[in-house]
């Protein structure tokens, strides 16, 4: 069995070893005798069993739980840079002429290079929804990274198509069965708007069947719910509510524009939401995220980045300081969205929503870590780590990233990485014209 134990890392202000046995944290305990092998695989006695273990140096660091990145479309980091300062309508026209030229080779250039940038900004765990699984299952897993991944039901309400994506989707339903385990599928329900009720009832009664999650985009605009009332005389969450979408089950990214009572109505079916908040303010689509009210109401909200077309990258911590900023910002409050929900908001949040025990560093827990390197300005005075980390410093900080009890990143270093950025220059260019 994989065993590790990180030796002298800061947790809540005070050094501790961990010891992670297999998959998991097995034990975190006050620090021992140091030890003169330091990365290399020793026999000894790691105080729980008598296997051998490898032991990293965390001297200087601090370990924190990885972040989860809740809403993504992680093969477009492909298209970033390419759709800047455009209108939605020619934004989307951009985004949809490229995906019509997507291939496998893309898709997986694309995932890797989305792993690659996950990793070295600290996200080990993400939900992401996008076309063709295959290349995607095999990226995430060369790269080490956990995933949920969906593949979007998406007919643009025409009920012609429905029979061909559904059972694209049982396809990969069933192919799901043989991915590794921390790689899961899901139901992709595009939005409220862009898949038919028909559709939209089949998807959810098999992910219901099969006890998966439902990943839904909503209330992403003004227009949307200006649209939804035109068409159904009712907001997108009152639609999807009456027509048997909503539950526990629900993860509905953006959920920008909702009024008391759509906000009851996700709390009252254990809906949990999304905030995206770069994406959000680059398309220009406002900005009316009511974080108080969702949490009163019992909604779980996460953070997420969007794809690279909107956000340009995928860095949960620039998207945890923009959230708090917008949010103190817009309500006018500077206690408004404090530090340790926030952190909470990009960590924990998000493997509780994904039904994992995790975004934790406690024993028990699934052994997805970052060591966070304090040395240097953004860290100086180290006065509050979490204000350091989260206001001052980049994500460059992250020294190492363990995912599911396996080193993945090392001093910065992530085995590949000038592949995967050559690949990927090589690939993009059959997007454009
Ligand atoms: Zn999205």
């Amino acid at each position: 069995m994989n065993r590790i134990m990180i030796s002298n890392a800061v947790i809540n202000g005070e050094k501790r070893d961990i010891y992670i046995s297999g998959n998991k944290i097995e034990k975190i305990s006050g620090c021992g005798d140091p030890y003169p092998a330091n990365e290399k695989k020793i026999e000894g006695d790691c105080h729980c069993s008598h296997e051998p273990f490898t032991v990293l140096d965390a001297e200087g660091m601090t370990a924190i739980p990885s972040f989860a990145n809740m809403h993504t479309h992680a093969a477009m980091t492909m298209f970033r840079g390419t759709c800047e300062d455009m209108s939605l309508n020619d934004w989307l026209n951009k985004v949809w002429k490229m995906e019509s030229r997507l291939d496998d080779d893309i898709i997986y250039c694309g995932v890797k290079l989305a792993c690659l940038e996950m990793i070295k900004s600290g996200t080990l765990c993400f939900k992401d929804q996008y076309w063709r699984l295959g290349p995607t299952v095999r990226a995430v897993s060369e790269m080490g990274l956990r995933a949920d991944l969906d593949y979007p039901l998406l007919d643009q309400n025409d009920e012609s198509k429905d029979d061909g994506l559904f059972s694209k989707a049982c396809e990969y339903y069933d192919s799901s069965l043989s991915w590794p385990e921390t790689i899961r599928f899901s139901i992709g329900i595009h939005s409220p708007y862009s898949v038919s009720l028909n559709l939209m009832k089949k998807g959810a009664a098999f992910a219901r069947e099969h006890s998966l999650l439902i990943n839904i985009h909503l209330a992403e605009t003004r227009k949307e719910i200006a649209d939804s009332i035109t068409l159904h005389g009712k907001t997108p969450a009152a639609y999807l509510s009456e027509a048997g979408i909503l539950g526990p089950d629900v993860i509905a990214a953006h959920c920008l524009w909702l009024n008391d009572d759509d906000i009851s109505i996700l709390g009252k079916h254990g809906v949990s939401a999304v905030h995206n908040i770069n994406s959000n303010m680059k398309l220009g689509s406002g900005y009316e995220f009511r974080y108080d009210e969702m949490c009163d109401a019992g909604i779980t909200v996460c953070l997420g980045t969007d794809g690279c077309a909107s956000s340009n990258n995928l860095d949960m911590l620039e998207t945890m300081k923009t959230s708090a900023l917008m949010q103190k910002a817009w309500r006018m409050d500077p206690k408004a969205l404090p530090l340790g929900d926030l952190f909470n908001l990009a960590t924990r949040n998000g493997y509780k929503v994904l039904g994992l025990d995790g975004g934790r560093i406690e024993e028990g827990a699934l052994a997805d870590i970052l060591l966070i390197n304090t040395d240097g300005y953004a860290f100086t005075p180290h006065y509050n780590f979490l204000s350091n980390l989260i206001y001052s410093a980049h994500s460059d900080c992250v020294d190492t990233a363990i995912c599911n009890g396996r080193v993945i990143m090392r001093h910065r270093k992530v085995e590949g990485e000038k592949e995967i950025l050559e690949d990927a220059e090589r690939e993009y260019v059959k997007l454009l014209d």
